[in-house]
């Protein structure tokens, strides 16, 4: 760990430095895509507690994913040791989580509430409306209701049954907070006085029930520093609203606003393409934005494949070119792995798509030539409570009914942790390794591991396997990957055209931002591909290239499906 601040803050630029070193009240940072505003934030708060005497207990990070807060908590504990585990590194729910358990006294909830799974939602609203069709139908719009306030009929008969079986749900989490902390301004002193240091990364895609957390926590002149960037709002269907970003120098009056403009991840060509893709929609006025280091500046590649399975066998081909001659399969494992001749291993490279179909073709590929995958859907993990809370949960009322082991957290976190899904332990072991949690918690053994592992399987996407990672773009959010391959550049992909429906102006600037978030997770290498024909749910559709791809120019270089690679010696043996 870093012993100094002079020693966080050496991995800085100026201006990265300038913002990670300011004092204290309300700052916001705006910048473009890898121009470090993760890296700034958590070094900020290493800054503070190593070099401010700020106390970690008075710390809370706000991330945008799960994901996004063990990376940041193993930065931090790198960073600066031991009292990285005094800070707390919570997604908007974890964080609503723990304050429900913390004050269920003053909400009326018993003690151990508990939380209601898909399934135990999808049966209330079953009952409620008769039909299960009804009911998968008005579960994301109550959602929806729950988060903006707007009207919905089924909303207050859904929360008394719910509370009826003593239980909460996803967005409860949040809802139910705000609800305690604007009805008792005493408590929300009280979280005040508690967390007088708060960030919030991804700013730009808070809702309206996130953005009233926050100013209950932090009202005008509190320590929030808030970190995002506009042109990557790409939430808005879930309720999120860029215009709480754009109203913060409103609401913090006197707030320094300050800019960082070296991009730190992208070769040249990328990023201008980037920019250039966003510039029609672009809600960054005078954007500064440019490539922070000379690194090898690879075209954008496109290319236009026949259909799906040609252009997924374009992107297995292209791997494998650049996995290149080192791959082999290991006699051991009976796995491909590989680290190509540029160094490029299968975990550097990711494939993002508009939609979860579009994977199918990609995966079947893949898997096919013996290429290893993994794939990640973001947007089912939103519609239930995260593995992590569960997990968090038991330790929590294990702790206070005994001691809990090293043994035991080892246990948690391999059926909770990002393992890959071949390490994952199945519903038997699952139970048995948590079992001595479970039990001293009372909250079902079956029923806790389901949950668990069903949640699990949503979110199982490591960094660290040796595999190609497979996910939407929404999911794709803050990660970045050497190389990247943007499938299905289309018309009616990108921009998304629901059957029936045209997208409105609003719909295409967000698609376009959701494009831009995509072309900029790339390093070194990013592919556009299309396919002039698709089928989708079962009819086979002529298909136009994106209009987002015009004004990219000389930027892309077409390539042809490059030839199969003669497979080395190695593999006759098998
Ligand atoms: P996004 O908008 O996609 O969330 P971001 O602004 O949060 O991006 P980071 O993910 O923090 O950007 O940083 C992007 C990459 O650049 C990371 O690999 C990070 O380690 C690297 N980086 C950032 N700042 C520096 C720096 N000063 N020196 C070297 N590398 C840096
Ligand atoms: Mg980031």
């Amino acid at each position: 760990p870093a012993t100094s601040g002079e020693g966080v803050l050496a991995g800085l630029d100026p201006d990265q430095r300038a913002a990670a070193a300011i004092p204290g009240g309300p700052l916001l940072i705006v910048a473009g895509p890898g121009t470090g505003k993760t890296r700034t934030v958590t070094h900020r708060l290493a800054h503070l507690v190593l070099e401010r005497d700020v106390d970690p207990a008075e710390c809370l990070a706000i991330t945008f994913t799960r994901r996004a807060a063990e990376e940041m908590t193993e930065r931090l504990g790198h960073l600066i040791g031991e009292p990285a585990r005094h800070l707390t590194v919570a997604t908007f729910h974890s964080f609503g989580l723990q304050v429900l358990r913390e004050q269920h006294e003053h909400l009326g909830l018993p003690a151990e509430f508990g939380l209601a799974d898909a399934a135990r939602r999808h049966q209330i609203l079953t009952t409620l409306t008769g039909d299960e069709r009804s009911a998968r139908q008005a579960s994301p719009q109550l959602s929806l209701a729950r988060r903006t306030g707007a009207p919905d009929p089924l909303l207050a008969d859904y929360l008394a049954a719910l509370r009826e079986a003593g239980l909460v749900d996803f967005d409860d989490l949040v809802a139910l907070t705000v609800e305690l902390l604007t009805d008792r301004p005493d408590i929300a002193e009280h979280y005040q006085r508690r967390y007088r240091w708060i960030t919030v990364d991804e700013y730009q895609d808070v809702d309206e029930l996130q953005y009233r957390l926050l100013r209950l926590l932090a009202p005008a002149g509190a320590n929030l520093t808030a970190i995002g960037d506009p042109d990557q709002a790409i939430y808005s269907f879930r309720g999120a609203d860029v215009g709480f970003f754009l109203r913060f120098e409103q609401d913090y009056a006197g707030a320094p606003v300050l800019a960082l403009t070296r991009n730190y991840r992208s070769g040249a060509h990328i990023l201008d393409g980037a920019l250039r893709a966003i510039a029609p929609s672009t809600l960054v006025a005078d954007r500064a934005l440019h490539a922070a280091a000379p690194r090898e500046a690879h075209r954008i590649t496109g290319h236009r494949a026949c259909d799906e399975r040609a252009e997924a066998a374009f992107v297995a081909r292209t791997v494998d070119q650049l996995i290149g001659g080192a791959s082999f399969h290991s006699l051991d494992s009976g796995r491909v792995t590989g680290d190509g001749p540029g160094g490029i291993g299968f975990n550097d490279i990711a494939v993002l798509y508009r939609t979860d179909a579009q994977s199918r073709a990609v995966l079947e590929e893949l898997t096919r030539c013996g290429l290893p995958v993994q794939k990640r859907s973001h947007d089912r993990l939103s519609a239930r409570p995260g593995v992590e809370l569960l997990v968090r949960e038991l330790l929590h009322v294990a702790d206070r009914t005994g001691p809990v082991t090293d043994q035991l957290r080892a246990a948690a976190k391999t059926v909770a942790g990002t393992v890959p899904d071949d390490q994952r332990p199945d519903i038997h072991t699952a139970a048995e390794l948590l079992s001595p949690l479970a039990q001293r918690c009372g909250q079902d053994v079956q029923l806790f591991c389901r949950e668990v592992l069903l949640g699990a399987e949503v979110d199982t996407l490591d960094p660290r396997a040796e595999a190609i990672s497979l996910l939407t773009l929404h999911a794709a959010k803050g990660l970045e990957f050497p190389v990247v391959f943007l499938i299905g550049c289309e018309n009616g992909l990108l921009p998304l055209r629901w059957p029936g429906t045209e997208p409105t102006e609003a719909d295409i600037a967000e698609e376009r931002r959701l494009f831009f978030v995509g072309m900029t997770r790339a390093q070194d290498h990013l592919y556009l591909t299309h396919a002039a024909r698709r089928t989708i749910r079962g009819s086979t559709q002529d298909r136009s290239r994106s209009p987002f791809l015009d004004g990219l120019g000389e930027l892309v270089t077409e390539a042809e499906t490059p030839a199969r690679r003669q497979r080395p010696a190695q593999l006759s043996l098998l």
